[in-house]
């Protein structure tokens, strides 16, 4: 796997932004020129540059790029990068002695690299050589400035200059190879760090929230609870006699039991409550959102699911469970509400299991005295 770097270089925008360059380019040379044969004009010191025919190549020039990145619906990016030629091309053609213009035979080179393509690379040294090649004999050798060492020497720079300019693309690569390796490293930590969380928060076993992410959770609603007008109930959930089941069946068939019981509460609540182990064989639920009596709805439903059950594991007996609730009022605290939960869970064990029974402080006034 690897970067596609094609994908990196949006190839329609940098057409648009090298023509747009272009255009640029063509300013500057006319503004240059002209300034060049004001000044010559004054002090006979230059030629005067043919401003007129350059300008009119130039533009001519850009403008067929232009028609044909509008036009043409493949091989845009060769057809601009042959574009870059046209002015050095031009002034070396016109000025076959100025030699510093030969140096910008190597700026179609530098905008080929803009591609990030090995390829258009090669291409546009390969043109360089061509054009180079090419004004020797239409112009350059006339001049009697350039030798045959010069030639080799001129060939020698612009395959200098495109090994260099792929020594750059090379080293890019290999740092965006590197970048994606450290994005891979810091995704994959990521991903480890959200299983981490997952398995701090929950319980191995059953699946669902662990004793003390559901302390968490409490903790937080008690405290959006003082603020705002919260409606929402604890309960307690605990397997009548699982000693027994262990006992008997082994085990491995209470734990069986134990997962299908969590499955079966997490199943009948809804999404807005939050379910977790809270101990051994014991099971918490928060009901958020709705009033007591739809709350003890949804219990009696979970109760009455559960006592339906018949396991294989258990020789196809059911297990049944008990239900002690806790309804939250403004004011009341943790400890208060599994005080509460754990009172109404005790009276449904004690009034003969399989029953839900809502904590009622009148009674608990009533049995203390
Ligand atoms: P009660 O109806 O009063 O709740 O009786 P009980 O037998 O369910 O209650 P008790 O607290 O005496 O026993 C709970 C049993 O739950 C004891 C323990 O062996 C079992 N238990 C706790 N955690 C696990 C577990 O992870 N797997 C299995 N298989 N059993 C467990
Ligand atoms: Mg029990
Ligand atoms: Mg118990």
């Amino acid at each position: 796997m690897g970067f596609d770097f094609i994908q990196l270089v949006n190839l329609p925008l940098w057409n648009r932004k090298l023509l747009n360059g272009y255009w640029i380019i063509i300013g500057l040379a006319v503004l240059f020129s002209i300034v060049s044969n004001v000044i010559s004009y004054f002090t006979k010191q230059y030629d005067s540059i043919p401003i007129i025919t350059l300008g009119v190549v130039w533009i001519l020039g850009v403008a067929v790029l232009e028609a044909a990145n509008y036009w043409l619906k493949r091989g845009h990016d060769y057809l601009i990068i042959t574009g870059a030629f046209i002015i050095p091309d031009s002034l070396i053609y016109v000025f076959p002695e100025d030699s510093v213009l030969l140096t910008t035979l190597y700026l179609p080179i530098l905008i080929s690299v803009l591609y990030f393509q090995f390829r258009k690379v090669i291409f546009s040294a390969i043109l360089s050589l061509i054009s180079f090649f090419a004004l020797y004999v239409l112009c350059l050798r006339e001049t009697a400035l350039y030798s045959t060492n010069d030639l080799i020497i001129m060939t020698c720079v612009l395959l200098c200059g495109a090994i260099v300019a792929l020594s750059v693309m090379s080293r890019g690569s290999e740092l965006l190879k590197h970048l994606q390796t450290s994005l891979a490293s810091s995704q994959d930590l990521l991903v480890k760090n959200v299983i981490m969380d997952k398995l701090i928060k929950t319980d191995a076993l059953t699946g669902l929230y662990n004793h003390m992410s559901f302390h968490e959770y409490l903790d937080k609603l008690i405290e959006q609870g003082e603020k705002y007008d919260l409606s929402f109930q604890l309960a307690v959930l605990d397997i009548d006699h699982f000693k027994k089941v262990n006992d008997t069946f082994g085990h491995r068939a209470g734990d069986a039991v134990l997962k299908k019981v969590a499955h079966s509460i997490t199943s009948l609540v809804s999404p807005n409550d939050f379910t977790a182990r809270y101990g051994g064989e014991e099971f918490a639920v928060i009901f958020t959102d709705i009033e007591l009596n739809e709350t003890l709805i949804n219990l009696e439903n979970i109760r009455t699911y559960i006592e339906e059950q018949h396991h294989e594991e258990l020789k196809g007996s059911a297990v049944t469970i008990s239900i002690g609730v806790q309804d939250y009022e403004k004011g009341c605290t943790k400890e208060a509400l599994f005080t509460g939960a754990d009172q109404a869970l005790y009276e449904a064990k004690r009034t003969g299991r399989n029953r839900t029974v809502v904590h009622d402080p009148q009674k608990e006034t009533t049995n203390s005295n």
